[in-house]
């Protein structure tokens, strides 16, 4: 036991100090008296009683009182909360914020997500023959439809696409990607340790910022399977640079019998609505001649979290043969979410109903008026001040690298707090307020607030402020 090795007068202070902590139910009858309407359950009591007990063998002053040990269970349950899944208010202008869960989803995509949760579906059931069916079915039509491929896959997301793909093209054969393209997206997916780890060789082509028709030219072999292009989504090489043409590439490929097989990453299905200039849309990728074009679901789509895969029918066949597939599988509720996503763009709307296309899209003359709605009913009920400043949102999710969209914030202060306190407090709010902070303030942009978030921003900062 740790409290033997203390001197005999420091001994008897720790075990004065462990016969003072209160006792389990003792701290249950005093939370009841506190009457917060919050069940406080004697595994917390435990556990924070084990901290305390921790400390105190280890010399600490522990406070031991009541009090004390009322406020550690308060904060226990607040980090119990914090742990939770939950809705959090996006106030940082990060549309397709990765780590808030990307793309917030579109009225039929909720609609066709709860119907198909709630009972049974035609999930894997053709209801022509009355024999099975495929799941992809149900997408796949209307993907062609957008996008102008012969066929379309769905797998679980982008990274699955990529993985499946190689896997069933290249194998234990050589894909040939540029340099310049050696990505790494969020969460450590490499490509070339994904064509490593799935047995394959990656023959890397060109220099960084150089690669020309010639390059991918010289490095076809008797082992290449295919060629890679992969978007650089969470970073740009400028200066002297160079690629080949899409169409040299798909010519090159498609003379020697290879795919053409390009990660477009975050892939906005056709022209229209928001769409940054230089930027492809997959049915433009589609148009330019790939076999395969891969991406995501949950970027500038709009929609859940997926993998699309569309292109020739013959490459994409392949990938409907590969094992693999079944460990990849889009589950039904992302599936039902996607198909409501796409029949938002098949209407006559195109997918103006799309909340990120909505957010990214957003007329700056309505964020600043917004901002300084905001602003005025922050500065009347609350302590801390407002005031309306222009701000720089992006597209996130790897979406579209160092695109700074021009948008409009709240700068709040507040008279003791500093603004990474005033960060804290909100992001520990129930909702959790998620915010910047910014040239000593806390930057609340705007952009990325859904309908009823203002009233909910305004209530924290109240709360907050009168605090102290
Ligand atoms: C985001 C991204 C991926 C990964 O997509 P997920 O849907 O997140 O798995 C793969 N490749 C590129 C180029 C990307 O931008």
């Amino acid at each position: 036991m740790a409290a033997t090795s203390f001197p005999p007068d420091k001994y008897e202070l720790v075990r004065e100090r462990l016969r003072r902590l209160p006792a389990v139910d003792r701290v249950q009858l005093a939370w009841a008296d506190q009457a917060t309407g919050q069940r406080l359950d004697t595994d917390t009591i435990r556990q924070v009683l084990a901290g305390r007990r921790r400390q105190i063998l280890a010399g600490e002053d522990a406070d031991c009182s009541l009090a004390a040990i009322l406020d550690d269970c308060r904060s226990a349950l607040a980090d119990g909360r914090c742990d939770e899944l939950q809705p959090v208010i996006n106030a940082t202008g990060v549309v397709l914020h990765t780590n808030l869960g990307r793309a917030p989803l579109a009225r039929r995509a909720l609609a066709g997500l709860q119907t198909v949760a709630a009972g049974y579906s035609n999930l894997e059931y053709d209801l022509k023959s009355g024999e099975r069916g495929s799941r992809y079915d149900h997408v796949t039509a209307k993907l062609c439809r957008l996008t102008g491929a012969e066929a379309a896959l769905v797998v679980n997301n982008n990274a699955a696409a990529v993985l499946l793909a190689i896997a069933a093209l290249v194998g234990s054969g050589e894909v040939i990607v540029s340099r310049g393209e050696l990505v790494e997206i969020g969460g450590g997916f490499r490509v070339p340790q994904v064509i490593a780890r799935l047995g394959g060789q990656l023959r890397e082509v060109g220099t960084t910022n150089r690669t020309g028709i010639e390059d991918y030219r010289q490095a076809i072999g008797e082992q290449t399977r295919a060629i890679l292009k992969v978007h650089c989504s969470n970073f740009r090489i400028t200066g002297f640079t160079s690629l080949p043409d899409d169409r040299q590439l798909v010519d090159l490929a498609s003379a020697h019998g290879l795919p053409a097989i390009y990660d477009i990453g975050s892939g906005y299905l056709r022209g229209g609505a928001y769409l940054p200039a230089g930027e492809k849309s997959v049915a433009e990728a589609v148009a330019a001649g790939y076999d395969l074009v891969t991406f995501s679901g949950d970027k500038l789509l709009g929609g859940p979290q997926a993998g699309i895969i569309v292109g020739k029918r013959s490459w994409v066949e392949r990938l409907y043969g590969d094992q693999l597939l079944r460990a990849l599988r889009i589950d039904k509720l992302s599936l039902a979410a996607l198909a409501g996503t796409l029949d938002e763009y098949l209407d006559d709307s195109g997918g103006a109903a799309i909340p990120a296309q909505q957010m990214l899209g957003a007329d700056p003359a309505g964020l600043r008026r917004r901002a300084g709605r905001l602003a005025k009913n922050i500065n009347r009920t609350a302590t801390v001040t407002a005031a309306v400043v222009p701000a720089s949102s992006q597209a996130g999710g790897g979406a579209l690298p160092e695109l700074a969209i021009a948008s409009w914030a709240v700068a709040v202060r507040h008279p003791q707090l500093t603004a990474d306190e005033l960060r804290n407090r909100l992001r520990r709010y129930r909702p959790p307020i998620i915010v910047r902070v910014e040239g000593g303030a806390v930057l609340i942009d705007v952009r990325c607030l859904l309908a009823g978030d203002d009233q909910k921003v305004v209530a924290a900062l109240t709360e907050i402020g009168k605090g102290g």
